[in-house]
């Protein structure tokens, strides 16, 4: 099982930020309100990702690490309008084959935490252990075992940085969650919970204070979609192709369609090929997009693309014309 589950990891777990992130999302998961992030050489050494979720009784930690146990599906239907960000039941068993891994949880409610151990693959026992309500996840030597795969690892700044990012953009997408970040044991980045919608406070953190003073809101409901976030308007002259962020039902994805559409409403009101920079997100009903096309699930298949293609189009080519009026 052990061989299955490092196999699993090569195509889940590609380096210290894939981890980051399946930790994280499964604090998210369980509805975790604070997350803590420590990391030692880049997160090779180590990743310890706290949070203050629903947390797993001691008798649910072997299943929780187990091949394809996910809580979070009950039968095929489920996975038609999947709502929570994981739901293969591998995160665990892949990163725990392939590093010293120890889940440490206790459930809301019960008086009893405890932890279980697993070394490359080699699943320990479960041990009573003190822990607040809420669940820590301890990774470290990450690929240890595999030898090949360790080898391919950048510098720790390089590693760091992959995660950064991607903090940055989950940052960007629930500013409702308090973020902790701290970086061979100094603390590196805070990012306080907030409401529900991206405030331009976590904008400028985020993507920098130009891009803030800039940034022009986005609020636009129609035929079942919804359009909200910011776009920076043509004055901002720094854009990249990396402050581009778009997120479809608070996942973030890569999608070619969405990107030519809102290419082509800047490039309308601008007259000229600049990059435009954004932090978007659409709402729509799941089942009307499918997110299970890969399992980094970066990208996503729209039953009606065109319709959604238009939607973003006209939304952002309006907003952005009445600025010049
Ligand atoms: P998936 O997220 O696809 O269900 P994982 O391997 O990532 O699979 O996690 C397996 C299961 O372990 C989850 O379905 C959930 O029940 C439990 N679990 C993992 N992490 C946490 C957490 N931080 N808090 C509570 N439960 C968790
Ligand atoms: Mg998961």
């Amino acid at each position: 099982d052990t061989l299955i589950n490092q196999i699993a990891a090569g195509e889940v777990i590609e380096r210290p930020a894939s981890v980051v992130k399946e930790l994280v999302e499964n604090a998210l998961d369980a509805g975790a309100r604070r997350i803590d992030i420590d990391l030692e050489e880049g997160g090779v050494r180590l990743i310890r990702i706290r949070d203050d979720g629903k947390g797993i009784d001691p008798d649910q930690l072997p299943l929780a690490v187990s091949r394809h146990a996910t809580s979070k599906i009950a039968s095929l239907d489920d996975l038609e309008g999947v709502a929570t960000l994981g739901f293969r039941g591998e995160a665990l068993p892949s990163i725990a084959s392939v590093s010293r891994f120890a889940l440490t949880s206790r459930r809301d409610g019960s008086d009893r935490a405890a932890t279980l151990e697993i070394d490359g693959g080699r699943l320990g026992e479960v041990m009573p252990k003190s822990h607040p309500q809420g669940t820590t996840v301890e990774v470290r030597d990450l690929f240890f075992n595999v030898p090949a795969r360790r080898k391919f690892l950048k510098a720790e700044r390089t590693e760091l940085g992959h995660i950064e990012e991607w903090l940055r953009q989950l940052a960007l997408a629930r500013p409702d969650v308090e973020l902790r970040v701290s970086h061979n044991g100094k603390p590196s980045r805070r990012w306080k919970g907030e409401g529900d919608l991206l405030s331009e406070v976590r904008l400028h953190e985020a993507l920098g204070e130009e891009f803030a003073r800039n940034a022009l809101r986005i609020e636009h409901e129609g035929a079942g979609l919804r359009l909200h976030g910011w776009i920076a308007q043509p004055a901002y002259n720094r854009a990249s192709a990396d402050q581009q962020y778009l997120y479809v039902n608070g996942r973030a994805v890569r999608d070619r369609s969405i990107a030519h559409a809102i290419k082509q409403a800047y490039a309308d009101v601008l007259f000229h090929g600049r990059q435009p920079a954004y932090v978007l997100f659409l709402e729509l009903d799941p089942r009307r997009v499918d997110v299970n096309v890969h399992p980094a699930k970066h990208e996503v298949r729209f039953r009606d693309a065109r319709l959604i293609h238009d939607f973003v189009y006209r939304t952002l080519q309006n907003a952005l014309a009445e600025t010049r009026a």
